[in-house]
């Protein structure tokens, strides 16, 4: 094999596999380096998403959100009793799922001639990229392009320090395989809340301790509070201004939780306790003295809109980068970066990244918030519509929630679209269509939408900017 490519990319995660594979198919001559191996040595691909991330977190959400749906069958007149969940066929089944896609990956390397340099990578000047294996030794090659995307890790706090099988992250709590009696979750951000969701269906009792005050701080301020208010339905104890301070493990057993709120000091004990305070850039020992390239206080690297580190031909995607730490991103960045190595001008619209937490019922929203855009003096007209109001969301008895645009006073161009909603998460891509094409809301009150369904909320909501939903009393004030 030749030591020289094209492209070399560092990191099999969502950004770097994907940046592989569009470069391969466009000519380039690549190699993609991983350091994650198995317990037998074998590579593992997909990085973060597909192994302990969006695949598994999404696969447990599923099955039990089926449980629970089976569970309320009887609405539809389905008789069922003492429905029960296997918890270790349900763990097995997402091992499964996670097994095929990251095999896949491989399977996909192969068909586009793209080479997998097995080890961990780093970037020395002049793109020469060393590759150090498991055992130590190391092989160098050298690139014209290098594409950095080495992604993030879990944060870990003092506080609360990983204990084996009691105090996880992330990749420990998607291996829960008995449902604890007490769950404790420190942070109610996307993660803890996804994991939470999951144990509280199967019957755990759901401590989540958030240090913010604000419930979601980053969502639209009214998605955030029906999302509180089912959450609460849900039995979901989110305690808000509640921030973790220590951690004790009583005779190796359970946890006590030390947290202080507006009242003072206080406690619990829990079974297991997940820690998902937010993640950060995984670029230690990526690159040497001489690379080149420049990274913040925190550890992400500095880049571009176009994710241009400061050295010609050396580039940074996905969590490693500034921007929302999300797999979609991470690959939309790949796809750029490829595109742009091989002469085309693309660019990624980081106005219209969806976001979406993935409980029941799901939040979703494209664009600016409310909050922000009145901040920002921007006038605004808005419209919501409630799933209540639907004809196919009463049929699948999923009727919480609504969908809320957002939409420019003068131009009626739309600035954000925000819902929370059974499906929210496949409904989001219509908005970020729609903004996608800088779309007015009279492009989309002009859409024809299939009767019956949930899609017609959005319809109805763009209708609601206007005062013209039909399904729904919302006449504007002449
Ligand atoms: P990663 O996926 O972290 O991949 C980086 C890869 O690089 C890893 O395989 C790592 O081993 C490898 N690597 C690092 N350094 C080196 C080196 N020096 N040499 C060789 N290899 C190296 N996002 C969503 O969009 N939707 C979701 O539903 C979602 N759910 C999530 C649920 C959980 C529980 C978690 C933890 C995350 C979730 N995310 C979700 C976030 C998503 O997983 C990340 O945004 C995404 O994986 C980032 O992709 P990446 O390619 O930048 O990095
Ligand atoms: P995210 O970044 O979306 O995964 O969210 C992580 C959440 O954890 C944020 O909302 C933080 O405010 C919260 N958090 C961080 N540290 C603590 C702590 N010590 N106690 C409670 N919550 C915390």
């Amino acid at each position: 094999m030749s030591d020289k490519f094209d492209l070399i990319v560092i990191g099999a995660g969502p950004g770097g596999y994907v940046a592989a594979i569009r470069a391969a198919q466009l000519g380039l001559k690549t190699a993609c380096v991983e350091k994650w191996i198995d317990g037998k040595g074998a590579p593992v691909l997909g990085g973060t998403c597909l192994n302990v991330g969006c695949i598994p977190s999404k696969a447990l959400l599923e099955s039990t959100h089926q449980f629970e749906k089976t569970q309320h069958a009887n609405a539809h007149g389905i008789q069922t009793s003492d429905v029960t969940m296997d918890v270790k066929q349900m763990v097995a089944r997402k091992d499964k799922i996670v097994k095929n896609l990251t095999g896949g990956i491989a399977g996909l390397f192969k068909a586009n001639g793209v080479t997998l340099l097995q080890g961990a990578g780093k970037l020395h000047a002049g793109k020469k990229v060393e590759v150090i294996a498991a055992d130590g030794s190391s092989s160098n090659y050298e690139a014209d392009n290098v594409i950095l995307a080495s992604g993030s890790v879990p944060v870990e706090i003092p506080p609360a320090p990983l204990t084996d099988g009691l105090i996880l992250d992330n990749a420990g709590a998607l291996d829960i395989d008995e449902t604890p009696q007490r769950l404790g979750v420190i942070g109610a951000g996307v993660i803890g809340l996804e994991m939470g969701s999951v144990w509280a269906r199967l019957g755990s009792e759901v401590t989540i301790l958030e240090a913010m005050d604000t419930f979601l701080a980053g969502a639209d301020a009214e998605v955030a509070k029906e999302a509180a208010k089912l959450f609460k339905k849900q039995k979901l104890d989110i305690r808000l201004n509640a921030r973790c301070t220590g951690t004790e493990v009583i005779d190796g057993k359970e946890v006590k939780v030390k947290f202080t709120d507006a009242e003072g000091d206080k406690e619990i004990v829990v079974d297991k306790l997940i820690v998902a305070v937010g993640r950060k850039p995984q670029t230690q020992g990526l690159l040497s003295d001489d690379s080149g390239v420049t990274m913040d206080e925190r550890g992400f690297i500095f880049v571009d809109e176009q994710c241009r580190t400061g050295v010609p031909g050396v580039f940074a995607i996905g969590d490693s980068v500034r921007g929302p730490m999300l797999a979609h991103k991470a690959s939309e960045e790949g796809i750029m970066v490829a595109d742009l190595i091989a002469g085309h001008n693309v660019q990624v619209n980081y106005d219209a990244v969806p976001n979406i937490i993935y409980t029941h019922p799901e939040l979703a929203w494209v664009g600016k918030t409310e909050e922000q855009l009145k901040t920002e003096g921007a006038k605004i007209k808005t419209g919501k519509f409630p799933f209540a109001a639907s004809g196919r969301a009463m049929a699948a008895n999923d009727t919480d929630g609504f969908v809320k645009v957002i939409s420019c006073e003068e131009t009626d161009r739309i600035l954000g679209i925000h819902m929370v909603g059974g499906i929210a998460s496949e409904l989001i891509a219509q908005a970020v269509i729609a903004m996608e094409f800088c779309s007015s809301t009279e492009d989309l009150q002009l859409t024809m939408f299939a009767h019956p369904t949930v899609s017609e909320a959005v319809h109805e909501a763009a209708l609601a900017v206007d005062g013209h939903a039909i399904h729904m009393a919302n006449r504007k004030k002449r």
